[in-house]
């Protein structure tokens, strides 16, 4: 479980964990080994789905174990946007380690093409570019791939889709034949597999498809801040009849406070989390099973795999961190022909990834009006990037980079 066993580097780790990652998902999962060991990689993954860590992990642990001065890596992506968001997502894996980076994307001014130019010619570690902007550099004949070690495609399928194959081929007849290439895509039409074709080489292949929910199961969602939830919770359960009832959270402070609070109130809950062994979680789930307890609180242990037939609802207390995730989550209610009910609480950083999901899963959830009694919840601003205190994130763009 958890990231140490890809037994990356340990410098690396700590910016990770200060990033609040600690489970990696299910792209990480199979991505990660792969890169590590050298080989090329096809993989299938939408934003979402954590592909970004996927590939930015393997490769910052390598940089960091062995210190380069030159171009290491060089990823291509279709905007600037993608750019700057990998860069940053770089900035706060790499904090702790001396891995240098920099987004070559354009931007009108002179300034920002001598920065480029300097990266380019005295080697920042890793690069991120767009196609067209690399390419004006790459004809300049003064960037340095000769010591190239990977090359990166993110969102292939867009970069083909806005008219950069060309370009990408251009760019990749400067590169070292002897590199590791990952093509990450969301999509594989023919065209893909044409590309990946001429530039891997005996590559490896994942394919994160994303299910989608089943039709019986009825979802919606509530904006609410968190000091709203736990009284949204008690409001949900009133006066219903419902026999079982599993409710979801990312970390085991809220599952345990949550038990405590739902306690107080008379209720029947138990919890399962990792402070418990192996013996007291069965004991908590068979009790569960056998209806002995009516609601369990858990952490994210609980929603893969597990078949526990005919729950009535489904609370996530807080928006899952990948759609896969809410897919299993949710998966816990309507099992076979039942139907079942599943509730997502958004708080105003969690906006964003919850859009996210609904574009993965391809479909917009109700989003219920609070309840009058407990006051209004935050706007619906999910464009918005929201910085969140809970997480221990480091401020992008300090230290070294
Ligand atoms: P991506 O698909 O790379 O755009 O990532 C989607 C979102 O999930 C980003 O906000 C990441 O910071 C977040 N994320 C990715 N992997 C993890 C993880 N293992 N744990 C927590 N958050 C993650």
């Amino acid at each position: 479980m958890g990231f140490p066993r890809f037994n990356m580097n340990e410098k690396l780790m700590e910016g990770l964990f200060s990033m609040g990652f600690e489970t990696p998902t299910p792209i990480q999962e199979q991505a990660i080994p792969v890169i590590l060991s050298g080989k090329d990689l096809i993989a299938c993954a939408q934003t979402g789905t954590g592909k970004t860590a996927a590939y930015l992990l393997p490769v910052l642990s390598k940089l960091a174990t062995s210190p380069s001065e030159n171009i290491d890596t060089l990823i291509i992506a279709p905007t600037r946007e993608l750019a700057l968001q990998i860069d940053q997502a770089l900035g706060g894996f790499a904090y702790f380690t001396s891995v240098s980076s920099l987004a070559v994307y354009g931007g009108s001014d002179g300034a920002a093409f001598e920065r480029e130019k300097k990266a380019l010619s005295t080697g920042a570690n890793i690069i991120i570019a767009t196609p067209g902007r690399l390419l004006s550099h790459l004809n300049s004949g003064y960037t340095k791939f000769g010591h190239l070690k990977h090359l990166i495609l993110d969102e292939a399928d867009r970069m083909l889709d806005m008219g950069f194959y060309d370009d990408i081929m251009r760019i990749i007849n400067y590169l070292p034949a002897q590199r590791q290439t990952l093509l990450f895509s969301a999509t594989m039409p023919p065209k893909i597999r044409t590309l990946a074709q001429k530039i891997l080489h005996r590559p490896e292949q994942i394919n994160i498809a994303i299910s989608k929910p089943a039709e019986g199961i009825l979802q919606t969602a509530y904006l609410v801040f968190d000091k709203q939830k736990n009284d949204l919770i008690l409001h949900i359960l009133q006066g219903k009849n419902m026999k079982s009832i599993l409710i979801f959270s990312a970390t085991k402070s809220n599952v345990k406070n949550l038990e405590r609070e739902l306690r107080k109130l008379g209720l029947s809950v138990c919890a399962i989390h990792s402070d418990l062994d192996q013996k007291q979680r069965e004991e908590v789930l068979r009790d569960f099973i056998a209806r002995k307890t009516k609601i369990l609180v858990a952490t994210d242990v609980l929603s893969r795999g597990i078949d526990i037939d005919g729950i009535d609802l489904v609370i996530n207390y807080d928006v899952p961190q990948d759609a896969e995730d809410y897919v299993h989550r949710i998966g816990r209610t309507a099992r076979a022909e039942s139907t079942g009910v599943a509730i997502t609480f958004i708080n105003e950083y969690d906006q964003k990834r919850f859009k996210a999901i609904e574009d993965l899963i391809e479909k917009e959830i109700f989003k219920s009006p609070l309840p009058e009694q407990l006051g209004s919840g935050p706007a619906y601003e999910p464009w918005k990037n929201t910085f969140d205190p809970r997480r221990r994130q480091r401020p992008h763009g300090k230290g070294k980079r």
